[in-house]
């Protein structure tokens, strides 16, 4: 029996990777807001989820540590931009879940067009930070940047930062906080990342999985 193991970070990723499970016949057992473990069993013995942050999903399939995992198109962007690459980590899918998008967001009293226009140099705040220089960088845009690891709404209020990169969703959070969404930089889903050399070693169960996947949200396995 060959043992899988699928690295998941909670919320909305864990929770829109369940019906997927399911489509392929796996029920987790345990559920993580109640569950104190971070291995969790599912109904077929040789299968078991792990859970971890989100940002270490690629590190944990990249390294072996999983076998294979679910993680945000932002993720791994910067994953690759911070590990020099992602060799060894194979993308097949893209699942179609967690939808939201990458943008840049301002003080509703900013006048960022004139910012932009003016060539100032913008001070951007965002836990995405490859993301954000590759687009300003594009846009011919000076900017100083700002790392965060935590509600980066708070960053233009505080006059910490000009303007933020962020993920959004409904918009409610930008809204709540007195924040508009002034551009958009990329839309975001969430991917399957296989271990390359789990894929060689384990590829019967693997393929089998991927395929499950595959069939399950419509993608095309590549
Ligand atoms: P919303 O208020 O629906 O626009 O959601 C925005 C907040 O939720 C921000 O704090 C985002 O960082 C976070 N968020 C939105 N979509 C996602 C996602 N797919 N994955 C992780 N965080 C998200």
């Amino acid at each position: 029996m060959t043992a899988l193991t699928l690295a998941l970070s909670k919320g909305r990723i864990f929770d829109e990777t369940l019906p997927l499970l399911r489509a392929a016949g796996i029920e987790v057992l345990e559920d993580p807001e109640t569950s104190r473990k971070l291995i969790l069993a599912t109904n077929q013995p040789e299968v078991r989820v792990v859970l971890v942050r989100a940002t270490d999903v690629p590190t944990y399939v990249q390294y072996g540590g999983a076998d294979l995992g679910v993680t945000g198109l932002d993720t791994l962007i910067e994953h690759e931009a911070e590990w020099g690459g992602s060799a060894g980590l194979y993308t097949p899918l893209d699942l179609g879940i967690a939808k939201c998008r990458v943008s840049v967001a301002v003080r509703a009293d900013f006048d960022y067009a004139s910012a932009v226009r003016q060539g100032a140099r913008l001070k951007v705040a965002t836990k995405y930070t490859s993301i954000a220089r590759d687009f300003f960088a594009t846009k011919g845009v000076h900017v100083d940047m700002v790392k965060l690891y935590g509600s980066m709404e708070l960053a233009p209020l505080t006059g910490l930062a000009d303007a933020i990169v962020d993920l959004v969703s409904t918009g409610n959070t930008l809204k709540a906080n007195h924040l508009v969404e002034v551009e958009r930089i990329m839309d975001i889903s969430s991917r399957l990342v296989v271990n390359q050399a789990a894929l060689k070693l384990k590829q019967a169960p693997l393929r089998r999985l991927i395929e499950a996947f595959a069939a399950a949200t419509g993608a095309k396995a590549q």
